[in-house]
């Protein structure tokens, strides 16, 4: 069964057909776009990058407040193609999709001037120049995207490109095309000038032709496999990089932690959007004096889960049939590695092809795959430690290095367990957020990408700071420029001695 297949059209071409995860009814095909047609796409886009830009900041909020009051208006429509596609409940469309589109659409039409405008900079040592930090747009930014989150991990990297300056290039996943391309149609009805922002469709053929297609950035966010692949083009075609990838994500629970508030954070974590999100919790190191009691209230709400395809549930399917391959691989390896399952374990079946239950596994190692590779799954492993040093050293045991989360009820010792976590990011007493607060960056360290997005950051990453260096008064000469002569070096030393040989001149310097 193929929930999303790549077929040859008759009349030549590729085609993608797609069938809901849930129901597996076909949704539709689309074509996928050749690199001929990528390439046109990106040089249209650089056509009209200038006239974009020259609209300058307010003239671009306009377009995407308008973008805002579209997607008030069609959300609907919007909600029932990404639940359509993702099987997803309503709540977690809303929540993961709706919410953070309206925040994206509001919050960087507001905010990038201030962010972006022209900045002076008072200069500590050239007292006769002026220092004027111009943040200038790259021109056009591919963006490549995951079908975990669909339609705000698309919309969201390209608000904060467009606002910048840039024109945009979006190439979705080919597993949830039908929701990334909202983002054209969003922009489109909003009334954006022509070619600001197309959206090419197709699988990693598409991708690393729009890689390669001469843009001035590609913001991709995916797997580590794929990552190193695009970081690769990248660095061949000299053009800058942000990689927002995988995880296996922590989370350590303290002896003093409110437990009831951790189990419940653990819960939601690990099973959110059935497990398939970049900051899910993937392994709990809890402490050896509260592991019974803070497994038994895991296991008791892991079973009050609902799995279900309409009306109020908790859990979807697996998007794709090849996630549920990797959770059958790493189970196993467990299982068979001395694991054991106190609930879940299996396919549900009886609910639909793609569903697995929700699953609590204890006595796992580090030499399981379950406990080392992303498993992107509804799949919660819980090992206990003796202590916050045993916990440390075992979150940090890891190729990855995304988010993480630490729970206590000293949040200054939570702050301190914080920083000795090598992850992108960290909450404390909460799952991981970090995505969802625009003002904090987000990446990740070691495998887990490179390179920060959102916020100020994300803003100031689709620009370039171009130092524009002008006159404090008139001068007609400088005095490094020619002819050089013994006097001049005698000056130049005298200066250099009074600035790092005396202590007002190192006070001054
Ligand atoms: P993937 O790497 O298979 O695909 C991501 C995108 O890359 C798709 O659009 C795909 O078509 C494209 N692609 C594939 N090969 C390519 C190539 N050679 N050149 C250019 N593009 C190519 O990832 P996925 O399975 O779609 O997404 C799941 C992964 O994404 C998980 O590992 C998850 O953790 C990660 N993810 C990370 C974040 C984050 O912000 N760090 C967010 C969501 C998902």
């Amino acid at each position: 069964m193929a929930i999303v297949q790549t077929v040859e059209a008759a009349s030549g071409g590729r085609r993608m057909r797609v069938a809901s995860p849930a129901t597996e009814v076909p949704i539709g095909d689309l074509p996928v776009s050749t690199a001929e047609e990528v390439r046109a796409a990106v040089a249209r886009a650089r056509a009209a990058q200038p006239a974009w830009e020259a609209l300058g900041f307010d003239g671009r909020a306009r377009h995407l407040e308008q973008a805002l009051k579209v997607f008030f208006r069609r959300k609907e429509d919007y909600m029932a193609v990404i639940m359509r596609e993702t099987g997803r409940s309503r709540f977690e469309t809303i929540m993961m999709e709706v919410f953070p589109a309206c925040d994206s659409l509001s919050w960087y039409p507001k905010n990038a001037k201030k962010i972006l405008s022209d900045r002076k900079v008072s200069m500590h040592l050239l007292r006769t120049k002026k220092l004027l930090l111009a943040y200038r747009p790259l021109g056009v930014i591919g963006i490549i995207t995951p079908w975990n989150g669909p339609f705000i991990l698309s919309l969201n990297p390209t608000v904060q490109a467009l606002m910048a300056g840039n024109t945009v290039v979006l190439k979705p996943s080919e597993v949830t095309p039908f929701s990334g391309r909202l983002v054209g149609d969003l922009f489109r009805e909003a009334g954006l000038p022509q070619d600001v922002i197309t959206v090419v469709e197709g699988d990693g053929e598409t991708g690393a032709a729009l890689v390669d297609a001469g843009v001035d950035k590609i913001s991709f966010t995916g797997s580590v496999r794929t990552g190193r692949k695009v970081g690769e083009a990248c660095g061949r075609n000299l053009v800058p990089c942000t990689l927002e990838l995988g995880g296996k994500d922590p989370m350590i629970v303290c002896a003093d932690a409110d437990i009831e508030r951790a189990a419940g954070g653990a819960v939601f974590g690990a099973f959110m959007n059935a497990g398939q999100f970049c900051c899910s919790t993937e392994r709990v190191y809890v402490a050896e004096e509260v592991a019974d009691e803070f497994t038994r209230r895991v296991v008791d709400k892991t079973k009050a889960l609902k799995l279900g395809k309409e009306g109020d549930f908790d859990i979807g399917p697996m998007i794709w049939p090849r996630q549920l391959e990797t959770i059958e691989r790493h189970v196993a390896d467990a299982l068979a590695k001395g694991a054991r399952v106190l609930t879940g374990g299996r396919r549900a079946t009886e609910v639909g092809n793609l569903f697995y239950e929700p699953t609590v596994l204890v006595d796992v190692r580090h030499d399981m795959a379950i406990m080392s590779e992303e498993t992107f799954g509804p799949i919660l492993p819980i090992v206990r430690v003796r202590d916050e040093q045993e916990a440390l050293r075992l979150a940090n045991d890891t190729t990855y290095g995304l988010a993480a989360n630490v729970w206590t009820r000293d949040e200054a010792k939570g702050v301190r367990l914080a920083k000795q976590i090598c992850a992108g990011s960290v909450c404390v007493n909460e799952s991981a957020i970090a995505y969802g607060a625009i003002e904090a960056p987000f990446g990740g360290r070691r495998s887990s990408g490179v390179g920060q997005v959102n916020g100020e950051t994300g803003l100031r990453g689709y620009c370039f700071a171009q130092p524009i260096i002008t006159d404090r008064f008139r001068q007609k000469e400088e005095h490094v420029w020619y002819p050089y002569t013994a006097d001049k070096a005698r000056t130049l030393e005298r200066v250099i001695g009074w600035l790092w040989g005396t202590r007002l001149g190192r006070w001054v310097a």
